[in-house]
């Protein structure tokens, strides 16, 4: 017995030297990463300035399906943009789709033998509610600059920054006399925020109609993320490779009904609660993924030991880092299909026996998972037939994108160039962009925005105060502008 435990003892302690081993070689400890910081000149950078204070001016908002874009406000703005950048717009032809996208296809010599490729933003915003407006320290869409240079309003961060970025930066290069390789789409929709079936999917048909195949296409998503990822003070750019699905189940149940005082061993509410229960309460496997995985390895030199310790060996630690990372649900969303039981609906009275229930679940699907999965796990889990199970607005995920595809190394290669060199790594987008109409135009889709983000800018989106500062806007500029030139130079 003493000898199995000395045994026992010494396997043990071989292990850990081996993890602590294996972990020094593997991955060295390293320090945080910062940003470059650059000169930039204050002329230029308040002209940007001015130019996106001016088009956030425009409320371009998308109210709802069912009221129509305000004519005024996108004409006008179209007139701004033709106006404010006449190099590029004597360079590029201008085609209108769906009443207010922009389709831009600014013509390449063809030299590199090279797919074109897109550059995606939205010209749309999401309304500010009435009872958000007093929260905010200057209008939503007076385009204020303040004293330190940062531009406020809605639009500011999402999406029309980007939008006149890539105008600034293409307006730049077409002034100089850049003349662009292959052919270079600008695919501004007009309806991101509602879905984007009357903008970004007829530009995508209209593609596809004459046979046009993009290399690559980019778009908004994901970004630099600074202070966001617990323990890592990195700043980590994610370039996001696909974009989660979704699909909302309803499980309901009828029942004759009758008095409460004689029920059944069940009512039509609490089969639907059941089904509810069951679904929440067996959720999609987590899986740390080779992407994660890749991500986990590019921020781990500057963690502590024993979270190096961990990543490090994979091949014994995976399902239980997994289940830590997932206490995070932010996290956790990356990993699996989540399940979020979010209606209830049953009953009049309380001494009735409810004669309908539902429940309401809403489902957002990772790319190894399909929509018609769901609702077959659903049925098989809940395996009730008294319960009946309707799949309300399925939207499958988004195919995954190549991390070694041209676009992707040009985009690293660009933000490398811009932003110093800080750890990049791919990622998924969780919530809906226009780039998902793409999906069959574009061989790779990838999102990323050249911006910073903190954890309250995160909440700026789409929230109040939103706001960017000049310097950023002028970062985001020349990354465009580098990246056009990488992509589309004759070399
Ligand atoms: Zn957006």
């Amino acid at each position: 017995m003493v000898r199995f435990f000395k045994v026992l003892v010494l396997a043990l302690v071989a292990l850990v030297v081996f993890l602590m081993v294996r972990t020094v070689i593997v991955l060295p400890a390293g320090e945080a990463k910062s940003l470059k910081t650059v000169e930039q000149d204050p002329a230029r950078v308040r002209t940007m300035a001015e130019h996106l204070a001016a088009a956030i001016r425009f409320p371009t908002i998308s109210h709802g399906l069912e009221v129509a874009p305000d004519d005024k406000a996108f004409t006008d703005f179209h007139a701004f943009l033709k106006e404010t950048y006449p190099a590029f717009h004597e360079a590029a032809e201008l085609e209108i789709v769906g009443g207010y996208s922009l389709m831009y296809r600014w013509p390449g010599t063809g030299a590199g033998g090279k797919k074109p490729i897109a550059f995606l933003a939205h010209q749309d915003v999401v309304p500010v509610p009435e009872e958000g407006l007093s929260l905010w320290q200057h209008g939503p869409f007076d385009g204020v600059i303040d004293d330190k240079g940062i531009i406020w309003g809605r639009g500011a961060m999402d999406d029309k920054g980007i939008l006149i970025s890539l105008m600034e930066a293409a307006d730049r290069l077409a002034a100089a006399g850049f003349v662009p390789d292959r052919d270079i789409y600008f695919l501004f929709g007009h309806d991101e925020e509602l879905g984007g079936d009357k903008g970004a999917a007829q530009m995508a048909a209209a593609l596809k109609a004459r046979g046009i195949g993009l290399a690559w296409a980019l778009d908004e998503g994901s970004a630099i993320a600074e202070g966001i990822v617990p323990g890592v003070k990195s700043p980590v750019a994610l370039i996001s490779l696909a974009e989660k699905g979704s699909v909302t189940l309803k499980f309901s149940a009828t029942d004759e009904g009758g008095h409460s005082s004689a029920p059944k061993d069940f009512t039509a509410a609490s089969l639907a609660a059941r089904a509810g229960y069951l679904v929440t309460d067996n959720p999609y496997p987590l899986v740390l993924d080779e992407h994660l995985e890749s991500f986990l390895k590019a921020v781990a030199p500057e963690m502590d030991f024993t979270k190096r310790i961990a990543i490090a060996n994979l091949w014994l630690t995976r399902p239980l880092l997994a289940k830590q990372l997932a206490k995070s649900p932010t996290v956790g969303a990356f990993m699996h299909t989540t399940t979020a039981f979010t209606m209830m609906k049953a009953g009049t009275k309380e001494n009735l026996l409810p004669q309908y229930g539902e429940a309401v679940v809403n489902y957002r699907i990772h790319p190894r998972d399909t929509v018609a999965g769901v609702v077959a796990r659903a049925a098989e889990i809940v395996s009730d037939d008294k319960v009946n199970i309707m799949a309300l607005g399925g939207r499958e995920a988004t195919s995954l994108s190549n991390p070694d595809g041209e676009g992707y190394r040009l985009i690293e290669a660009t933000i490398g160039d811009v932003f110093g060199d800080i750890p990049v790594a791919p990622t998924l987008t969780v919530q809906g962009t226009d780039a998902r109409h793409y999906d069959t135009v574009a061989e790779d889709t990838y999102r990323f925005m050249p911006m910073v983000f903190h954890a309250e800018d995160l909440k700026r989106i789409h929230g109040n105060n939103e706001q960017l500062p000049a310097t950023a806007l002028a970062r985001q500029v020349d990354f465009f502008e580098a990246l056009m030139k990488k992509a589309a130079s004759a070399n």
